[in-house]
């Protein structure tokens, strides 16, 4: 008896969840009860993630975020290739050609666990995605995508202003000065290669750091990975953000670079 009313709860449950099923960075990835034993809508036997085990109907797209959609635990080293194969594979399960003549809630949730799948996918597969994604998750937001932060800009009319990583200042100062004796130079009409060389090599040094923290963000991936206890994992996430802002902040840096050398 209980059991089939959990099971006609689960029914409702699904079909309730289904239009907004994927867990937004900052709310939480707690499973609900009603996902603790899911079963199939079709046939009533256990389902599988996105198919039943029985029959292999497609089942509503549950609230689950980017990693538990591809049965993945939350952690950053990823297996790009296991990934990519497993996206590929769901693609082939997932496409409309598939439920032409299928029920309309099936193809509906066809649709949708296909258009989730392809987020999932574009954001799991791209290094620094998945580094902000997994941030996001455990609730950080990184500078300039903070919202707060971006409406108090629009709201001031102010830009809004990056903290120079301090290991930086120097190197930003003096690459600042000849940016502006650049722009001057160039509204006078004047060309002057010993600046643009100047430039040139404060550019490709800073190329080099962007890339270096790519190295500097996997080895926080692996203490993330590999954190027992909660104030390690924390500390791996703050050192993350902070890649990452750094990151951010030598990219916006190198735009202006080669703006001004257009
Ligand atoms: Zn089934």
């Amino acid at each position: 008896m209980r059991a089939g009313r959990a099971l006609a709860l689960n029914f409702v449950m699904a079909n309730a969840e289904s239009k907004s099923s994927l867990i937004m960075p900052g709310q939480s990835a707690v499973e609900s009860p009603a996902e603790a034993t899911p079963s199939c809508w079709s046939c009533g036997t256990m389902r599988a993630v996105h198919f039943c085990s029985a029959c292999g109907k497609v089942q509503p797209p549950k609230p689950v975020d980017y990693f538990t959609f591809f049965g993945f635990p939350r952690k950053l080293n990823l297996d790009t290739a296991v990934l990519e194969k497993e996206f590929y594979a769901l693609s082939r399960r997932l496409h409309p050609d598939v439920f032409g003549q299928a029920d309309d809630r099936e193809r509906a949730w066809s649709l949708e666990q296909s258009s989730m799948l392809n987020d999932a996918y574009r954001t799991l597969k791209d290094p620094i995605k998945r580094t902000g994604y997994l941030l996001r998750l455990e609730g950080i937001e990184l500078e300039e995508q903070s919202k707060q932060a971006t409406e108090k800009a629009r709201a001031t009319g102010e830009l809004k202003k990056q903290v120079v990583p301090p290991d930086l200042l120097e190197e930003v100062f003096e690459l600042n000065m000849h940016l502006e004796e650049l722009r001057m130079q160039k509204k006078m009409g004047e060309d002057d290669p010993a600046l643009l060389e100047e430039i040139g090599k404060a550019k490709l040094s800073l190329e080099e750091k962007h890339d270096a923290l790519l190295s500097e963000l996997k080895a926080e991936w692996q203490k993330w990975d590999e954190s027992e206890d909660e104030s390690t994992g924390r500390k791996a996430l703050d050192k993350m953000l902070d890649v990452l802002n750094r990151r951010n902040y030598i990219r916006n840096l190198l735009r202006d670079v080669n703006e001004a050398m257009e």
